[in-house]
Parts: C-alpha cells; structure tokens; sequence
C-alpha cells in the first residue's frame, strides 16, 4: 500500500491559515534542516526536502494554494487522482517552482556570499579587462622565412576611441556615476517582506551594467569609447619560421578595457615553395644534375645557396643519388644562430639519344675499360646473345 501523503499544512508544520510570510519562514527553517548537502548521511533528508519543496510550491502561490485548500491533492495534481498518494507525477530534481533562490538562502546560512555559488552579484564593471586576441595570416617567401623578415599586415582591430580618448563622452564632459548603481553596476532587488525578504542580484538597468551615465555621448563613438578601425601593423618574422606556425605580437589585439592590457595580435605565417629547394625542418635539399662524363671525371659545379652561388668540386666517380653535405647552409634555427645544412642530391642524366659518331665511341670506351679491369663489358654481354 502507498505510502499516504502528507498534508502540505503539515509537511510545513504551520497552521492552515497562516500567513505566507509565515509559510515562507516554515520553509526556510525545514530547507536549511533536509537539505540534501547538509545531510549527506541522512538518506531520508533528500526526500524530506522534495516533500518540503512540493509544500511550498503549491502553499506559496496563491492559486495553487486556494486550489489545494478546496479540493486537496487532486486540486493541485492532475496526476492525483490516478495515483492515490504515490508521489509519482514527476517533480524530480530538487529545483522548485517558487520565488526564492537556494543559494541566497544559504549564502546567509553560511554567513558568507557564494557558499552555495551562482550569487555573487555582478562583477565588478569598472575592473580592468584584458583586450580580445586578434588574427590574421601572411605569406611569405622560402627566403624570408629562412632568414627572417619584417612584414606589414592590415588588421581591424578594437581602438580607443581617438576623438573622446576612450571615455566614450563628448568633449569637455566626463561619465558620471550611476546613481541607481552606485558605481558597481549591479543592483540588489528585494523580494517579499519584513523578516522574510529574498534578494538577488541583477545588471543595473539605468545604466546597463557600465556603472556609469553619459550624458553627452561623443559623436565619433556614440558613446562607447571604442572604434573597431583597420589599421596597419609592422610584425617582425624570426628566422627559422616554417610553414603554418604563428608569430605572437603581444599587446597588438583590441584595446583593454578600463585600463586593462589590449590583447595579441596572432598571425599565421604561411611559407611559399621554393623553385629549386625543399624544406625539411631547418636542412634544406637541392638535386644537382651532371653528365655521365662529369660523374666519371669530376667536375666543379655552381651550387645555389640562402646566401649565393658557392662552388663544390663533385670528385670523380660519384654515383647517382649519391649526397653531399653544405655544413650550416641550411636555414638559421628559430631563436638561435646556429643554422641547418643543405643536402645536395646527385642525379647523374643518362642520356637518351646518341649519334651514330657517340655510340662508336662509347663501344671503344668499353672495350678499353675491359681490357683494363678484366672483366667482360656491357657490350660484350650484349653481342653474344
Ligand atoms: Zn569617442
Ligand atoms: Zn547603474
């Protein structure tokens, strides 16, 4: 058999003509006692508490509360009559319906403001605020990301207010403080009476949460002390920069507010291609190609670099593929003086047409270059098949 009901009268121990305030009371007293952080070891609590809540939902609103005094549970409860007393009909959770707010009621249990958070009031609008970070991208070359550059970026970003300096007032005024507010920006609104008021706190509607009133707004402004502008800005690269990493220029986003510190200026750097070398952190590889002559003989080549041609003398008999190293030719180290290297990659080109004159000659090659070494050649091989 279900549980019965309570009395709503009971639940709150007051008598049936009481008076709201008095209702009000009896509800304060039975939260504080159930309620369910107070109580962590009294699992019966947490359902005191909801039996109080209900209570008072329906006691303090004073159509609920004539319903109920008439036709009790069914008054109040479409789903009463089909449950007989169950407690069912949803109302889960601990929130309510009521005009008081749980944590104002015990931010004063605790003594303090914000033991229960979300009180706390506003904050303080006349307090420092850093700016907004701002964005952008730019482009630049293999060459400057290597060696660093300086570049120039068109942003929009957040300024004070050139005309007014930031006051938002027309020139020779100055804001006054709000008087609703005092200042703070927020308000503190009482509600209910006597012994038994509730207070909560809200955005100053006068001045909307600034704290201040400006009579006379400035014209270029309009009163906001703020204007969004694009501007030009100077951003120094550093060396060593690669591809879609981002410099920070601290303090060149938007402007802070009440003398807060304006925010960065964040900017992607993107690095073009190179036409004859390819970045691989801070080395850098460049394929030089020379003849099958060349690569038998030696021979002096023109290597480019970051910092102009430099010659290198490719010694005889080098491979194809083979790779020789230019020791801190490659790209200067982000925040360093030391720099990468540059790889130089050897294609030998095979040539792919001959003259009739070449091939006779190349066949003579051979033939010398077996007898030298004893070993049958290429063409040799060939003939015999
Ligand atoms: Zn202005
Ligand atoms: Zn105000």
């Amino acid at each position: 058999m279900p549980e019965q009901k309570r009395d709503y009268y009971e639940v709150l121990g007051v008598q049936k003509g009481a008076t709201n305030d008095e209702i009000k009371k009896a509800f304060r007293q039975a939260a504080k006692k159930y309620h369910p952080d107070l109580n962590k070891d009294d699992p019966s609590a947490a359902e005191k508490f909801k039996e109080c809540n209900e209570a008072y939902s329906v006691l303090s609103d004073a159509d609920k509360r004539a319903k109920y005094d008439q036709f009790g549970f069914a008054g109040v409860d479409p789903n009463y009559a089909a449950s007989q007393g169950g407690y069912g009909g949803g109302a889960g959770g601990f929130g309510f319906d009521g005009d008081i707010d749980l944590g104002d009621i015990f931010s004063s249990f605790f003594g303090g403001s914000g033991g229960f958070g979300g009180f706390g009031g506003g904050r303080n609008p006349n307090a420092p605020q850093r700016g907004r970070d701002i964005q952008t991208t730019v482009t630049i070359s293999f060459e400057e990301a290597a060696k660093g550059c300086k570049k120039t970026v068109e942003v929009s970003k957040v300024e004070d207010c050139s005309k007014c300096h930031g006051t938002g007032c027309a020139e020779g005024t100055s804001p006054k403080t709000c008087t609703q507010c005092g200042g703070s920006g927020h308000i503190t609104v009482q509600q209910g009476s006597g012994f038994f008021q509730v207070s909560s706190t809200r955005p100053c509607p006068t001045c909307n949460g600034t704290g201040k009133i400006i009579d006379k707004p400035c014209t270029k402004c309009a009163g906001r002390g703020k204007v969004r502008r694009k501007t030009k800005v100077d951003i120094n690269i550093p060396a060593g920069i690669d591809n879609n990493q981002v410099v920070t220029a601290r303090g060149l986003g938007d402007a802070g507010i009440n003398g807060g510190p304006a925010g960065d200026l964040r900017v992607g750097v993107i690095v073009e291609d190179h036409k004859d070398f390819i970045r691989d952190g801070y080395d850098i590889h460049y394929e030089k190609h020379i003849s099958i002559v060349e690569a038998c003989l030696g021979v002096k080549v023109r290597i480019p670099t970051l910092d102009g041609d430099v010659e290198y003398s490719v010694p005889s008999g080098t491979q194809p593929n083979e790779v020789f190293r230019l020791k801190g030719k490659g790209i200067q180290r982000l925040n360093s003086v030391s720099r990468g290297d540059l790889y130089v990659h050897i294609v030998v080109d095979i040539p792919k047409s001959l003259t009739e004159e070449q091939k006779k000659l190349l066949k003579e090659f051979d033939k010398s270059y077996v007898a030298n070494k004893g070993k049958e050649g290429f063409f040799d091989k060939f003939k015999k098949k």
